[in-house]
């Protein structure tokens, strides 16, 4: 019997990040490094109580013209339940190489110069594809949660549209919604 945690990581729900979307990146010449200096105050996705710093380790992102640049993030501690969250500024992907600028315009189809591999390129669509009908539920369900029942599903319409028809930066938006209430699927599902 699956039980607990068991059952998140069996759905491949994945709560070990939390997503800033206000920060500082302060680049270091001496070994090109990015540093990311939060302005957000975050919350543990598995209980909601504090964070405080416990170390910081580099994250690699592939950016829009194919170049490899190393950010320092932070780790954070829960201080109830003492799970540990990368945090992780809101133009990195959870689970990808590639910033969430170059994955955006793929799934939007107006990409004319992704520098990603085409099976990359694939993958990605592929796990859109898989993956819009839980991100779609788990959205609604957010949305329920935070209009206190008030949601009228008879005049549903979807949400990722709606925040598609909003501009650039919905799939960082989305993410970060899902990643900071604990909803968030691992790449591979
Ligand atoms: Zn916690």
């Amino acid at each position: 019997m699956i039980v607990g945690q068991d059952i998140l990581t069996h759905l491949g729900i994945k709560k070990i990040m939390v997503i800033i979307s206000h920060y500082e990146l302060i680049f270091n010449s001496n070994n090109n490094i990015f540093y990311v200096k939060s302005n957000d105050v975050s919350y543990c996705p598995f209980c909601n109580c504090c964070l405080s710093v416990k170390d910081s380790k580099n994250r690699t992102v592939i950016n829009d013209d194919g170049r490899k640049q190393i950010y320092r993030i932070r780790r954070l501690i829960c201080q109830s339940c003492s799970k540990i969250h990368s945090e992780l500024p809101n133009f990195i992907q959870p689970f990808k190489h590639y910033g969430s600028e170059v994955i955006e315009p793929v799934l939007d189809e107006v990409s004319d110069q992704c520098p990603a591999e085409n099976s990359t390129i694939k993958r990605w669509l592929k796990w859109f594809d898989d993956s819009i009908s839980y991100i779609e539920c788990a959205l609604t369900a957010l949305k329920i949660e935070v209009s206190n029942n008030t949601i009228n599903l008879m005049n549903y319409s979807s949400i990722i549209d709606n925040m598609r028809c909003k501009g650039k930066g919905w799939l960082r938006r989305i993410t970060q919604l899902l990643v900071n209430s604990g909803s968030w699927l691992s790449a591979t599902i």
